[in-house]
């Protein structure tokens, strides 16, 4: 077994504290690699604090991780030592069922398994997450990282940047679109620079009235702030598609009647309580409410590749591993700009 060192909740209750545990050894088609950076995901709140079901625990958070691999397995063909490496949501999957044959193993009929949180495949121990000094994964689920980008910045791709890439890809937003992305935090930051990469005309739809000057700035064209009654009014009907990455409850009602006729509510945001929708807010304009999960490894590398290429990155605000259950107060009250990411070295 491999010695790691780690930041873990021992419980929903106690905050996270440093944690020594053990990794599996690196098998032969495993990539072992230090990590230096991993991005603080609102899922990783959520998951500790047992919102969405009881957890495993003790749980090491952290599925934004990017390194230098260390060691590889002998049946290892794609990565060697000194490669830059990433790892987001998923580090295992059955690769046989008819979705993992089509790329999409994050849906996988059996359940990925989770980068933490979940059990590995052959139920032997439980996964551990990035807020940790390495990590072994298997080859299938790594990602090559180029070496021209700024690492910090990129970490939060492999989560909040899949998890916005992929359902912009999937519902062919671009130009000539009217996309509203709801909630700027560490999701949809990411949602607004990929809709005007694709050429969309993006709208920020925000409970935070502060944040208009930063929205600009990331490139949206517009900025509604969703308590303000007349620019809700203004907006009624405008929108081809709501990117909604919101992580707490709110009015689905509400948010639809924006739409157009036609219009698709993407639901990224992963709220723990169930929304009431009324079948009047979609009849009226044959509108749909659709979800999407993270992306898959094949969609991934596609989405880094374009990143690198196009030079984006996530803004993010570097922390030290002490400071993480402050940097959690924060994202709780939607003061992030726009994702913390943990500079492993302070481990
Ligand atoms: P985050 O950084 O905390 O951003 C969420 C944003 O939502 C906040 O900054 C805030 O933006 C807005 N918001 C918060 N509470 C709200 C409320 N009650 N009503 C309206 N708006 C509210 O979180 P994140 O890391 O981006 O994650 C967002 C959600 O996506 C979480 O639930 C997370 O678990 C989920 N998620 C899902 C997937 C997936 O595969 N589908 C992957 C990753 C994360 P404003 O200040 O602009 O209002
Ligand atoms: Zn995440």
């Amino acid at each position: 077994m491999i010695d790691a060192k780690a930041y873990a909740a021992q419980d929903p209750q106690t905050d996270l504290a440093p944690w020594n545990f053990e990794r599996r050894e690196v098998g032969p088609h495993d990539v072992q690699f230090d990590i230096l950076y991993c991005g603080v995901c609102h899922s990783d709140l959520h998951q500790i604090k047992n919102d969405w079901f009881p957890g495993i625990f003790p749980m090491v958070p952290g599925h934004e991780i990017v390194g230098r691999v260390v060691k590889v397995g002998d049946h290892v063909k794609n990565f060697k030592v000194g490669d830059l490496a990433g790892t987001g949501c998923m580090v295992d999957s059955c690769q046989v069922c008819e979705n993992c044959k089509q790329d999409l193993e994050q849906y996988c009929l059996e359940g990925n398994t989770g980068t933490y949180n979940s059990m590995e495949r052959d139920g032997s121990m439980p996964t551990y997450g990035g807020y940790s000094n390495t990590i072994v994964v298997r080859e299938e689920f790594v990602l090559h990282i180029s070496e021209d980008v700024d690492l910090a910045a990129t970490a939060p791709l492999l989560c909040a940047g899949i998890t916005t890439y992929s359902p912009l890809r999937h519902w062919g937003v671009g130009k000539g679109h009217k996309l509203a992305v709801l909630g700027l935090g560490g999701l949809g930051h990411m949602g607004v620079k990929f809709g005007v990469a694709f050429g969309a005309e993006v709208t920020v739809l925000s409970t935070s009235p502060k944040k208009e000057e930063d929205a600009k700035k990331l490139g949206a064209h517009h900025f509604v702030v969703t308590s303000d009654p007349q620019q809700i009014e203004a907006a009624k009907g405008t929108f081809d598609f709501i990117l909604d990455t919101v992580s707490a409850e709110h009015d689905f009602n509400m948010y639809l009647s924006l739409l157009r006729t036609n219009g698709v509510m993407m639901c990224v945001g992963a709220p723990s309580k169930p929304a009431e929708i009324s079948a009047f807010s979609l009849l009226g304009g044959r509108k749909s409410v659709a979800g999407s999960g993270i992306g898959g490894i094949k969609e991934t590398q596609e989405m880094l590749d374009f990143c690198a290429e196009n030079n984006i990155v996530s803004d993010i605000e570097l922390i030290d591993i002490k400071d993480i259950t402050a940097s959690y107060e924060r994202m709780l009250k939607g003061d992030v700009r726009y994702r913390f990411v943990i500079d492993m070295a302070t481990l």
